[in-house]
């Protein structure tokens, strides 16, 4: 049954964030970039809100505080040498982009590593119990559909046809099936690390909000733009409240 759960959401935050991601691309060039900040703000909320409200907290339930917090203190080290040494950051800017330097194939590599682990988190999460891999795979969801319209406009104008970069973000996409059917395995074998990956988990989203998103965020100027990103921030970090007060 839990299986059921990971691979729902594994499915839904790759394939089905990057079909929604194609649908995107149907509207007018304007129009996304009015619409991707906005899901970039709720993905931050979600992305912060379920780590701190549902992923750490579990994580230090299961192994205690001192321990939990040095291993996201050692996964956002970790996170920071890999996207040194990788690709590992998104990217929702349109068009070509300085830090992956416009290269297609380097996007989808980062991609596929990134939602490699995505779907480790949301097996993680759903292990622990359902509820919390809900908030976990509804934060996955919400952050892959603003990378995916990016990834799509940085393939298109790396020369990709559309059919193309549908077909290679599709196939560097669903590594979170993998790493979703990876870690469920090996959870199930060594269940003493589940609150190592949770805590791993809440490095991740935390890295992912705050060094990534919300840097994105603040490359968009103007009074009114910021009072709607916190406005949306918010109702990210509302929905992951409201999951998880559902939950007790
Ligand atoms: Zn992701």
């Amino acid at each position: 049954m839990v299986l059921t759960w990971i691979l729902g959401f594994a499915l839904l935050g790759s394939v089905g964030a990057i079909g929604a991601a194609a649908l995107f691309l149907l509207f007018p060039k304007p129009v996304r970039e009015r619409l991707v900040p906005f899901l970039v703000s709720y993905a931050t909320g979600t992305l912060l809100g379920a780590a701190l409200l549902g992923l750490l907290p579990e994580a230090i339930e299961q192994g205690g505080l001192r321990p939990s917090l040095g291993t996201v203190l050692g996964g956002l080290m970790a996170f920071f040498v890999l996207e040194r040494l990788l690709i590992w950051r998104h990217c929702h800017a349109e068009g070509p982009c300085e830090v992956h330097g416009a290269t297609g194939y380097l996007i989808l590599a980062g991609d596929a590593l990134h939602n490699f682990v995505d779907g480790a988190v949301i097996a993680a999460a759903f292990m622990s119990s359902v509820p919390l891999g809900i908030a976990t795979g509804l934060a996955v969801i919400a952050h892959e559909l603003p990378q995916e319209v990016g990834d799509f406009a940085i393939l298109l104008d790396s020369g990709f046809t559309r059919m193309r970069a549908l077909k290679w973000n599709l196939l560097s996409g669903s590594t979170t099936i993998p790493g979703a059917l990876l870690a469920y395995v090996g959870l199930q074998q060594l269940p003493q690390f589940n609150a190592t990956i949770l805590a791993l988990s809440a490095a991740s989203f935390l890295y992912i909000g705050l060094a990534d998103l919300i840097p994105g965020l603040h490359r968009r100027i103007g009074a009114e733009t910021g009072l709607g990103q916190l406005f949306l921030i918010l109702a990210g970090v509302g929905t992951i409240l409201m999951l998880r007060m559902h939950q007790n």
